[in-house]
This record gives structure tokens, C-alpha cells and sequence, in this order.
């Protein structure tokens, strides 16, 4: 049964969904792979493998025993043939382990269905499968599925919006994996003893609804809340309120309004570890972009170089000015396309000049725009003065630490003010100084 979503201001985007009802296909395992050993918030992986080394796919090439890690694991069969250090697609300097693949994909002894009859073998398996937020956050799936205030959780959200332009990969991960998300949704909610599951999915995704709600129509304690068609509903402050009315302000943790979100593909990559044994070892993602000869939605193993895939893809049909790791709104610039595709990433997006091109920033008009569109009730016009001043005090009154990075200040602004990145500037300089208000 769908809900009734309450709503928080947001803007009006272009869609351009051009992969739309695309099935995701399968790229052909590449030539070599580099796998960072840091995909995630917190720290980072030690290579458990030599140069050298024969690996297969599933197997074990990195772990930490920090708390906050989640280990990676080969993604094709084939020998080490370097550490590399270097700048990763997260800007993050760090190792990554070169493997030459032998295209036979041989699967790791390893690879077995984990036993799991109670919370903490639940929790054990969602760390060894290597899942983190596959939204883009990163953040290892198991610390989230275990918070330090359990007895006051009682539902989870799965994230299927996919509001930022150009990306529909999660869209067709729904359609295509409805019944294993549902399963998995199932699992969570019994392990981690939670009452409630709510799908919240964007309204320009109909059939997603409708499969879903089809699915879920008796499973008492699982619903589907059909979201506005606004951009950013995907934003995790603004999903939950739209779900359930709560408000999480800067400095919280869903769990502390009682609420798990997890985007739709980190649940149905669970289930598949559930089901399989395999690790996280590939991605889905869409590649599109006024320079992609031919978009499409892909699944790749983990490491694999974006050029490959943009190859994979026709190759580029003009110059690339701004290849974008994510969407338009929320995505990273990379240098080039020499990166690697990491866990938390879910598109790639090449632009020639007449996209990337920003015309030149004018002064303020004072007209009220970025203050009519920000979800968060933030005044970006007053944050970005504050900021020019350095003057702490006033972004801390203003509340600079609730921004969410989401994007619609800019993109409205007709000054062309790049609001958005000055308040992740204003938010390091309040963190430099020690306030976290
Ligand atoms: S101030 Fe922050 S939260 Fe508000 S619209 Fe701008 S980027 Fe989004
Ligand atoms: S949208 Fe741009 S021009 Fe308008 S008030 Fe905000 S910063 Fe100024």
C-alpha cells in the first residue's frame, strides 16, 4: 500500500534520463583491473595479497581490523602484477592492487553461502561480503546496520529515488531485482529486529512502483512511499522525512530518529551474498553524456578503468571537457578517464566544452532563489557572505553544518555562485575551528 509523502522544498531538474529502460549489461571482463584499497569511509585496507599472487574472483585481497572498514575482494580471476600507488577516483592517495586478468573467472574456493541464524552471524557476513552504501556514500553497511541505540530503531528505508539527472541504473536494478531486494528487505528487518521497511521511490518511476506494491501487497510491516518528482528526494535528510516525518538535523544519525537507510542496490547485494556467497566484487552503473556514443547501463567488476568502459560504451564522439563520477547535481570532476570504478559509485557522465563551459560569475542579486530552494531551510546567500568574510560565528548561527552538499542553491542562483561548494569550505573552516553546531 503506498503512503502519502509529506514534502520539503526541493528544485525541478531536467530528468534526461536517456538510459531509461535500458537493462543493465554486462561488460566483458578487462584486460587489467585496479582495485583501491580504500572505497569507503574510514580506514583503509592492507593488501593481503603479493605481487605474484594467483587470485580468483571472491577472493580476500584486502582487510583491515579497524572497526571502520569493509575489505575488498578480487573482482576477476588473474595474477597481481603491482601495488600502485597513486590518487584514486575518491581523490584519496593510496594503494591500489594492479591484477591482470586471465578472463577465465575462475570463482574462489571461498565463495559459499554464509550460515546465518542470528543478528551477530547476520552482521558478520554483511562485513566479510564488503558492502557499503552503494548510493555513493560508502559508508560500511555493517556499522550502519548495527547502531549503538538499537532498542530505539524500528525501520528501515530503502532508497530507490534516483533523483539525480542522467542516472537510471537503480531504476533498472528495481525492475530487475525486485523479488531479491524484496528478500533481502526481509532479512534485514528479521535480523536486526525492526518493525517496518518503506521503499521510498520517485513518481517517474511507475512501474518500479507498481512492481513493488505488487510485491510487498501482504507483507504487513513493508510499504511503498511514491515520492515527489523533485529533486532531492534521494538526499538521506530529505528521504527520511518524506518517509516518516522525521527530521534529522546536522550532527545526527538516522538511527537517532530510529530510521536504516539503505539504498535498493546495497539490499539486493546483501541478498545476493545471502543467497550466493559472492562478495561485493561489481557495480551497475549508467554511463551517459553528450560525448557517449552509445549510453547504457552496465555491471562491471570492481577496478575496472573508466576508459574501458567508455570503449565498452562506442567510445567518445567529441572531447571530453567534464567527466563527472555520479550525477550532474551531487557528482565528482575527475582529472581524466584513467580512474578506476569503485564500490560507491553509480555513473559515469562525459561532457564536451558546450556542457562543461561555466559562464562567469556575476554579484548577487539578492533574489531570494537559493533561499526558496534549499531543502534545508538555509539561507546559502547569508553563508556564502559569511564565508568570504571567514567569519565562523555567523556560519555557525546560520547553520552552515546542515547543508547536505545537495546542489539546488547553484543551481538556481542566476549570479552563477558556486553556493554549494563555498558551504563545504565554510563547513571546514567551522570544523578547523572546533564548532560542530
Ligand atoms: S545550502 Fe546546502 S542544503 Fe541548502 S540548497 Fe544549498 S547545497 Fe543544498
Ligand atoms: S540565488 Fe544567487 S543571486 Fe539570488 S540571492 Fe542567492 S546567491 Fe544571490
Amino acid at each position: 500500500m503506498s503512503s502519502v509523502s509529506k514534502h520539503l522544498k526541493g528544485i525541478h531538474v531536467d530528468h534526461c534520463k536517456n538510459t531509461a529502460g535500458q537493462p543493465i549489461v554486462q561488460m566483458p571482463v578487462p584486460e587489467k583491473v585496479y582495485i583501491p584499497m580504500v572505497q569507503h569511509i574510514g580506514a583503509p585496507c592492507q593488501p593481503t595479497v603479493a605481487v605474484g599472487d594467483h587470485v580468483k574472483v571472491g577472493q580476500l585481497i584486502g582487510d583491515n581490523t579497524a572497526p571502520m572498514c569493509a575489505p575488498i575482494h578480487s573482482s576477476v580471476s588473474g595474477e597481481v602484477t603491482a601495488l600502485v600507488k597513486g590518487m584514486t577516483a575518491q581523490g584519496i592517495v593510496d594503494t591500489s592492487i594492479e591484477i591482470t586478468t586471465d578472463g577465465k573467472q575462475e570463482v574462489a574456493e571461498t565463495v559459499v553461502p554464509p550460515t546465518v541464524g542470528n543478528k551477530e552471524e547476520f552482521l558478520a557476513a554483511v562485513r566479510s561480503c564488503g558492502l557499503v552504501g552503494l548510493g555513493g556514500a560508502a559508508f560500511p553497511t555493517h556499522i550502519k546496520y548495527n547502531p549503538r541505540n538499537p532498542e530505539q530503531v524500528d525501520t528501515l528505508i530503502l532508497n530507490g529515488a534516483e533523483c539525480e539527472p542522467y542516472i537510471t541504473v537503480d531504476h533498472m536494478t528495481m525492475l530487475e531485482h525486485a523479488e531479491e531486494i524484496v528478500e533481502g528487505t526481509k532479512n534485514i528487518l528479521k535480523y536486526l529486529n525492526l518493525k517496518q521497511a518503506i521503499i521510498g521511490i520517485e513518481g517517474n518511476k511507475p512501474d518500479a512502483i507498481a512492481k513493488f506494491n505488487e510485491l510487498v501487497k501482504n507483507e504487513p510491516n513493508i510499504s511503498v512511499c511514491e515520492l515527489l518528482q523533485q529533486y532531492p528526494q534521494g538526499a538521506e535528510r530529505v528521504l527520511i522525512y518524506e518517509c516518516t516525518g522525521k527530521h534529522l538535523i546536522a550532527g545526527k544519525l538516522p538511527a537517532d530518529v530510529g530510521v536504516i537507510v539503505s539504498n535498493v542496490t546495497t539490499v539486493l547485494k546483501l541478498q545476493q551474498f545471502l543467497d550466493s556467497g559472492m562478495p561485493l566484487v561489481s557495480k551497475s552503473l549508467t554511463v551517459d553524456g553528450n560525448v557517449v556514443k552509445e549510453p547504457k547501463n552496465v555491471e562491471v567488476p570492481i577496478g575496472t578503468p573508466i576508459i574501458d568502459i567508455i570503449e565498452f560504451c562506442g567510445g567518445y564522439t567529441g572531447e571530453p571537457k567534464k567527466i563527472l563520477m555520479g550525477g550532474p547535481m551531487m557528482g565528482r570532476a575527475l582529472p581524466d578517464d584513467g580512474k578506476c570504478i569503485i564500490k560507491g559509485n553509480n555513473a559515469i557522465l562525459a561532457f564536451d566544452a558546450t556542457f562543461a563551459n561555466m559562464n562567469p560569475e556575476t554579484a548577487c542579486i539578492n533574489c531570494g532563489r537559493c533561499v526558496k530552494a534549499c531543502p534545508m531551510n538555509l539561507m546559502p546567500t547569508a553563508l556564502f557572505k559569511a564565508f568570504e568574510r571567514k567569519d565562523v560565528d555567523t556560519l555557525k548561527k546560520y547553520h552552515v553544518m546542515s547543508c547536505m552538499d545537495c546542489g539546488c542553491c547553484t543551481y538556481v542562483c542566476p549570479a552563477r555562485k558556486q553556493l554549494s561548494f563555498i558551504n563545504k569550505l565554510g563547513k571546514s573552516l567551522v570544523l578547523a575551528e572546533g564548532g560542530k553546531k
